[in-house]
């Protein structure tokens, strides 16, 4: 905690020039505002106003300057010549890849099922009836979000490899700030519960092939939900135009 040296260790620390009381307190209004915008409170676009921020967290207009200054280097803000800084949107192409990714991933989970270890298999049953859990007693999105991810990432468990989950996991922290807002909005959460439940049951009856499809549908579902909550259909139908 000596301000003059060793600060090279957090990838961060030269962007934090101020004093140390300031330091640690611009530290946790970023991980409030972190907070906020994976659980949904904060909406991609809404702008991140300095004296308002200052005011709501009973802090320094330098120190949101500061914490802002974090956010945007760290992708979930960003900084507009004339608007300010504003909670950051994903771009639709990284979305993309993203999904691509995870879907490879927890695809080749489901294709591991009848060979994957019984405890992997019901770290999906567990992980189901917790998300269906938060759901019926309408948890808040935050929470939501992180058991409904933790499904997923329990699919990829089935191929009994910890890098894989690890990818996966990383994957899943960069769609954070997206899922965010399309959970917040779309409040269907018991219908994902059961899609999620038509999935295991496929599993359990033994049909792989129609789980993997089942998988694939729902993937393709959330992507389009993603792009077309924010706004970011990269091939919008003449429809919609
Ligand atoms: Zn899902």
């Amino acid at each position: 905690m000596t301000g003059e040296t060793q600060t090279a260790e957090t990838p961060f620390g030269s962007l934090v020039s101020i004093g140390l009381e300031q330091t640690s307190t611009v530290d946790r209004v970023v991980e409030e505002l972190r907070r906020a915008v994976f659980e949904g409170e904060l909406e991609s676009g809404t702008p991140l106003r300095e004296v308002a921020l200052a005011e709501s967290l009973g802090v320094s207009r330098p120190t949101v300057r500061e914490a802002l200054t974090v956010l945007v280097a760290d992708g979930l803000a960003t900084r507009e010549p004339h608007r300010g800084v504003a909670v950051a949107t994903p771009d639709p192409e990284s979305i993309g890849d993203v999904s691509r990714a995870r879907g490879v991933l927890e695809l080749a989970g489901v294709r591991h099922w009848d060979s994957a270890d019984e405890a992997d298999r019901e770290a999906v049953r567990t992980a189901l009836q917790e998300y269906g859990a938060a759901v019926a007693r309408a948890a808040e999105y935050g929470e939501l979000n992180r058991r409904h991810l933790a499904i997923h990432l329990s699919l990829v468990g089935l191929t009994g490899s910890p890098r894989l989950v690890a990818m996966a996991a990383q994957l899943t922290a960069e769609l954070r700030l997206a899922l965010a807002q399309v959970d917040r909005v779309r409040q269907n959460a018991s219908d994902q519960a059961a899609s999620h439940q038509h999935l295991l049951d496929l599993l359990e009856a033994g049909d792989v092939d129609a789980a993997a499809a089942e998988l694939e549908e729902h993937l393709q579902g959330a992507e389009s939900a993603i792009l077309e909550r924010l706004g970011l259909d990269p091939n919008p139908s003449p429809a919609d135009q």
